[in-house]
């Protein structure tokens, strides 16, 4: 064996249970006892939290980073679309690559191990984007695996144009066909032509839906109609979905047992749909965030994510995804050990569930793709949003940070 983990409480070890020991070889998980007898060189997790990497589902690499040279934001007016479309014929490859780089040494930093990013196309960026995005992912393959999803921001139907750009970067590397139908003249429209290209390059689908204040015109029924209607189950995942907010309990089951019956995927974004709702009230602003628990206990799959950083659409982000689920928590009021546990599941398990990943978890065979947190648990680590220690890809250490040390005067 070439590295053993020792110590290690895994995220559903039971109360009581003894801390197990990890052995790894040829970057694979390769046994899991507790006081494993090989020799090889070690790594002492202390009793703490040992968890695969996190996932992150759903952020946009290519358009992080750029706040400082956006225009503000006037009054309680968001517009982040023309605000980003202002500056992105400004994008070269060099710099959607230095900027994608930056956030990607964030997600690393805070145990993200894997990650789908979304990458748009128009006639502006034409491939720019998706080019830098790829040269940073290359960069940083050491310690994470990023899937690629390519997809019109702003519009799709009447532009033949973005379509051939989605079909090209289809071809060479993209895995997932993604969609904004709500920036589309026709919704309809966008969402029909995307199964048709996901289709026809046997790609999973993740979509920006139903981002609104209100619970009117919703399109997800035609997404679970066409996913149904595919066979899609199990690779369809959308998401913010934040009209689902405004439905009332009775309403929002009856579309949560249909996204379950035909497998249809739910992201949470918590920081992108706080900044972003409510915008047209002045006090008591509703804050806009579906509740992943309650769809999780429907029987859908969720993940929570990070979505933008540092841009119009979140001016805010250290790309921590505990960070995330403990927003989350916060937001929708979740305090129930279980939930807050489900919560935690919506950064590993389960994501790995959205993204159809054969090899992720904690298991002999897999990839040794793990984080120590310092926590003792998977509800601990949420509810104090834990700092990683370590990080591993495929065996190697990819992460190392130093737990914080105080300094009282008689020290
Ligand atoms: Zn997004």
């Amino acid at each position: 064996m070439e590295l053993i983990i020792r110590n290690a409480r895994l995220p559903d070890s039971p109360a009581g249970a003894p801390d197990i020991d990890i052995g790894i070889e040829g970057g694979r998980i390769v046994a899991l006892a507790p006081g494993l007898p090989a020799a090889a060189a070690e790594f002492d997790a202390g009793g703490r939290l040992v968890c695969a990497g996190f996932i992150e589902t759903h952020i946009h690499l290519d358009k992080s980073c750029i706040i400082g040279r956006c225009a503000p934001e006037i009054g309680r007016e968001v517009a982040a679309v023309p605000r980003v479309a202002a500056v992105k014929p400004g994008f070269t490859v060099a710099d959607v690559t230095e900027r994608a780089a930056r956030t990607l040494r964030k997600c690393i930093a805070h145990g993200t191990t894997r990650m789908r990013t979304h990458v748009e196309v128009d006639p502006a960026i034409g491939l720019r984007g998706f080019d830098g995005v790829r040269a940073a992912a290359a960069a940083h393959a050491w310690a994470i695996d990023v899937e690629i999803c390519v997809f019109p921001q702003e519009g799709l139907t009447g532009a033949p144009e973005v379509e051939a750009l989605m079909v090209a970067a289809l071809r060479n590397g993209a895995s997932v066909v993604g969609a904004a139908p709500g920036y589309d003249a026709d919704p309809a429209g966008q969402i029909r032509r995307v199964f048709a290209l996901a289709r026809a390059f046997d790609a999973d689908i993740d979509m920006h839906l139903d981002l609104g204040d209100s619970a009117e015109h919703m399109d997800i029924h035609l997404v679970a109609e066409l996913t149904e209607q595919y066979r899609l189950g199990g690779r369809v995942a959308v998401g913010h979905v934040t009209k689902l907010s405004r439905l009332p309990p009775p309403r929002l089951r009856e579309i949560g047992r249909r996204l379950a019956d035909v497998g249809v995927a739910v992201t949470v974004l918590p920081a992108t749909d706080l900044f972003l709702m409510g915008r047209d009230q002045d006090h008591d602003v509703r804050r806009g965030v579906v509740d992943a628990n309650a769809l999780t206990e429907m029987g859908v799959n969720c993940s929570i994510s990070t979505n933008n950083v540092l841009n119009p659409f979140t001016p805010y982000g250290d790309c921590s995804l505990l960070r995330m689920a403990n927003l989350h928590a916060n937001v929708l009021q979740v305090s129930q050990p279980a939930r807050l546990h489900d919560c935690f599941d919506m950064l590993t398990a389960r994501p790995a569930r959205l993204m159809n990943l054969a090899d992720y978890g904690i298991a002999v065979g897999n990839p040794a793709d793990l984080v120590v947190l310092d926590a003792a648990d998977p509800v601990q680590a949420v509810a104090e949003i834990a700092h990683p220690l370590a990080a591993f890809k495929r065996g190697r250490r990819s992460l190392t940070r130093a737990a914080a040390v105080l300094h009282p005067p008689d020290d």
